[in-house]
C-alpha cells in the first residue's frame, strides 16, 4: 500500500528539526520525505492525499497511562471530580447508585474527589459517607488515586476497626478516640481495595481496552506505556486480552506494558510468563516492572528527606528502604526485566536511584533503561545520581497545571529544584511526558501548552510558575514524541518522521510552533495515522 501526502507543513521532530512539504508512505513505513516533486518522483504512481497546508506532527507517545483504569472509571465508576463539598459528594453518589440501579450488597466505587476543593479542606468521614448508603460498601478514591474514603459497611467487610494497625507505608486517618474515619492513605488503601472485586473476565477486559484505544486515537496518541495489571483479578486473562485484540486487528495503537507489583513476592507471577522487558509481541511490548515508592504531594504522603514545610511532623511515606530497593533491583535485572517506580518525593526518587546504582554494571551490560514515574521533588544530588545510570524521568506536564497552587506550601525552598523539567533537560537528564490518565487529561496539546507557559490551562499564575523552567515548543513536543520513543528502545522505529520509521502521525488544525502559546490547547487532532493508515478522522 503506497500513499503520498502533499502540500503539508510536516514537522519531522528529528535531530535537525526539518520541515517538509510532502511525505510518502509504503507498507506502514515512511518511504520518502521532501518537496512534492521529490516525493512523487521517489514514490512513483500511487494515491495522493492533499493536506491543504495543514500541520503534521509525529504520533504522540504517552509514557505513563492507565488505559484499563480509564475505561473502568468512565464506564463503571462514579465520577467525583469537580465536586465542591461533602454534601455535593453525598448527593452525587446517591444519584449514581439510584441511576445505575446497583443491587444492595454490591460494591460501589467512585473516583476524583479532592478535599482541597471543599470549603473546610477536610477529608470526608465514614459518618458522612454512611448518609449515601448503608446497604452498599463504598470505596471512593481521591483524585490522586493513592487515598480512599470508605463507608462503615466497607470497613466492616474489610475487618477494619480501631484495632487495625497502620500498615508499613500507609496510614488510617482516625477520630480522636482512635477509631478509623474511613480515609486510608497509601498502602492502607489496599485494606479496602483488596475487598473490591476486580475484573478477570477476558471479554470484558477486551471491551474496556478497546474503549480506551478509541480515546487514544482521537487524541492523536499512537503509543501508550500503560499500567493495567494491578487492576485485574487474572493477569493471564489480561495478557490474552491484549494478544487477542492485536490478532483481531482491534489494537490500533502500540502498547508498552508497565508491570506493576506491590510486594517482592508478586515478581514471580511476571517471571512465570516467560517474557522479559523489551520483547515485542505484535503491537505489544513488554516494559519494566513497576512498583510504588511513595504517595502523593497533595496528601503529604510523597516521601521526603526533610519534613513537609506545611506539616513539619511528617516526611511522608516510603514504601521501601535502601536495602530493600537494592535487593529488589537486583532480582528484577537478574531476570532480564527493566525497572520503573512511582516516586514523587526526593527521598523516594533517591532511594530508587541508589538501588539502580547498586546494579549499574548489570543495567549497562543488559542495555536497560530504568525510569522514574513523576520525579517531582528533586535536588542537585539526585540530578547526579540520575546521570550515573542514565535514568529517564517519566514526568507529567499536567501536574504543573494541577499542583502549582499547593506545591510551594508543601516543600518551600525545595521547589527551586522541583518540577524543573527545563533544568533537568539542560543537565542532560532524559525526560518523557506521560498523562497519568485518568489522573490527568490525556490530551498532549494541553501538556505541551503547560510546559511552554508554566501556567495552568486557565492562565494562572500570572507570569508563569517558576517561568525559568518553561520549555521551548520543540522540547515540549519532543517530550510527547521522540523522547517517549527512547523509553521503550523505539527511537529508531517511532517518535519522529524519518525515512524507515513507522508512518505514525497526526494532522492538526493549527501549528503548535506559531499559534499564541495560550492557544496551543485549542489545536485539534483532525486525523490520526498509524502504520500509514487513517485510524481516526474528526
Ligand atoms: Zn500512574
Amino acid at each position: 500500500m503506497k500513499r503520498i501526502f502533499i502540500n503539508g507543513k510536516i514537522r519531522a521532530i528529528d535531530a535537525e528539526n526539518r520541515l517538509y512539504q510532502a511525505m510518502g508512505c509504503e507498507d506502514g513505513k515512511i518511504a520518502a520525505l521532501g518537496t512534492k516533486d521529490e516525493v512523487i518522483k521517489a514514490m512513483g504512481d500511487c494515491e495522493i492525499v492533499d493536506l491543504a497546508g495543514r500541520d503534521v506532527l509525529p504520533g504522540f507517545i504517552d509514557a505513563h497511562i492507565h488505559l484499563l483504569d480509564h475505561a473502568i472509571f468512565e464506564k463503571k465508576t462514579a465520577l467525583l471530580s469537580g465536586v465542591k463539598s461533602v454534601e455535593e459528594l453525598v448527593q452525587t453518589m446517591k444519584a449514581y447508585i439510584a441511576d445505575e440501579n446497583i443491587p444492595e450488597g454490591q460494591w460501589v466505587t467512585g473516583f476524583g474527589w479532592d478535599q482541597e476543593a471543599f470549603p473546610d479542606g477536610q477529608f470526608p468521614t465514614c459518618e458522612q459517607l454512611d448518609q449515601i448508603t448503608d446497604k452498599h460498601p463504598l470505596m471512593l478514591n481521591r483524585r490522586c488515586g493513592t487515598i480512599c474514603a470508605a463507608n462503615s459497611m466497607a470497613m466492616r467487610i474489610a475487618g477494619v476497626d480501631r484495632n487495625t494497625k497502620d500498615p508499613q507505608g500507609g496510614e488510617l486517618v482516625r477520630f480522636a478516640d482512635g477509631s478509623p474515619t474511613g480515609v486510608m492513605l497509601e498502602s492502607a488503601m489496599s485494606l479496602i481495595g483488596d475487598c473490591v472485586p476486580k475484573i478477570g473476565d477476558k471479554l470484558e477486559l477486551k471491551e474496556l481496552l478497546a474503549f480506551s484505544f478509541d480515546e487514544m486515537v482521537k487524541n492523536g496518541v499512537t503509543v501508550c506505556h500503560t499500567e493495567d495489571f494491578y487492576s485485574v483479578s487474572d493477569k493471564r486473562a489480561l495478557w490474552e486480552a491484549y494478544l487477542e485484540l492485536f490478532a483481531e486487528g482491534r489494537m490500533p495503537i502500540d502498547l508498552v506494558l508497565q508491570l506493576r507489583i506491590h510486594r517482592p513476592d508478586q515478581l514471580q507471577e511476571f517471571f512465570d510468563f516467560g517474557f522479559h522487558s523489551w520483547q515485542r509481541f505484535g503491537n505489544v511490548k513488554i516494559g519494566p516492572i513497576k512498583f510504588l515508592g511513595d504517595g502523593s504531594l497533595g496528601a503529604w504522603s510523597a516521601g521526603l528527606n526533610e519534613p513537609y514545610s506545611d506539616k513539619p511532623d511528617t516526611c511522608g511515606c516510603l514504601y521501601w528502604n535502601k536495602e530493600e530497593l537494592a535487593r529488589i533491583a537486583k532480582e528484577i535485572v537478574d531476570h532480564d526485566f527493566d525497572l520503573t517506580i512511582h516516586a514523587i518525593g526526593d527521598a523516594a526518587v533517591e532511594n530508587f536511584l541508589d538501588g539502580c546504582i547498586s546494579v549499574k554494571e548489570e543495567i549497562k551490560a543488559k542495555g536497560l533503561r530504568p525510569s522514574i514515574i513523576h520525579s517531582q521533588i528533586m535536588n542537585e544530588r539526585i540530578f547526579e545520581k540520575y546521570k550515573v545510570v542514565d535514568a529517564i524521568g517519566l514526568v507529567q506536564p499536567m501536574y504543573i497545571h494541577s499542583d502549582w497552587s499547593i506545591a510551594d506550601d508543601r516543600v518551600g525552598e525545595r521547589m527551586k529544584t522541583s518540577y524543573c523539567f527545563n533544568s533537568m533537560l539542560k543537565q542532560g537528564i532524559r525526560l518523557a511526558a506521560g498523562s497519568d490518565l485518568p489522573i490527568e487529561s490525556v490530551n498532549p496539546l494541553e501538556g505541551i501548552q503547560v510546559n511552554v507557559t508554566r501556567k495552568d490551562l486557565t492562565g494562572q499564575p500570572e507570569g508563569g510558575w517558576y517561568p525559568e523552567e518553561r520549555l521551548s515548543r520543540l522540547e515540549a513536543v519532543k517530550m510527547h514524541t521522540i523522547y517517549g520513543a527512547y523509553v521503550s528502545k523505539d527511537e529508531d522505529r517511532l517518535g519522529s518522521l524519518e525515512v524507515g520509521k513507522q508512518a505514525n502521525f497526526v494532522i492538526l488544525s493549527g501549528d503548535v510552533f506559531t499559534v499564541p502559546e495560550n492557544e496551543i490547547k485549542e489545536i485539534k487532532v483532525l486525523e490520526t495515522y498509524i502504520d500509514g493508515d487513517c485510524k481516526y478522522k474528526a
